[in-house]
């Protein structure tokens, strides 16, 4: 379990961008780009860390991946996605609660 914003982008940090995951994911040909996919989630996940960016696209993507695990069975540097996942999902809870309806009532 991440537990640490600094745990959380270590793990990110290990993404070696191959790729090999992307074949696998059931999401990713569902969404409008790879955001939608583990590679992408990683380094949206990156973005939502930093509070660089927590735009209804970006929860969008952290919330439709499925936390089926296939990407990890994939992944050569064994980035624990699921794990990433969970920690983004609270840290968008913990730091936007009280702005998250406004954002996702967005047009982008
Ligand atoms: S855990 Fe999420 S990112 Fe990984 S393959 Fe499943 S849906 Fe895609
Ligand atoms: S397979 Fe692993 S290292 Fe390669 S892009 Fe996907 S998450 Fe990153």
């Amino acid at each position: 379990m991440i537990t640490s914003h600094e745990e959380a982008l270590r793990e990110a940090e290990k993404c070696m961008y191959c790729g090999f995951c992307e074949a696998v994911c059931p999401t990713i040909t569902h969404g409008p780009h790879r955001g939608y996919g583990p590679r992408g989630r990683i380094q949206l996940i990156k973005t939502i860390l930093t509070q660089e960016n927590t735009s209804k696209a970006v929860i969008d993507s952290i919330y439709t991946c499925t936390l089926c695990a296939a990407c990890i069975e994939k992944c050569p540097a064994k980035v624990n996605i699921i794990d990433l996942i969970i920690y983004a999902r609270s840290t968008i809870i913990y730091e936007n609660g009280n702005k998250l309806i406004e954002i996702m009532h967005k047009d982008v």
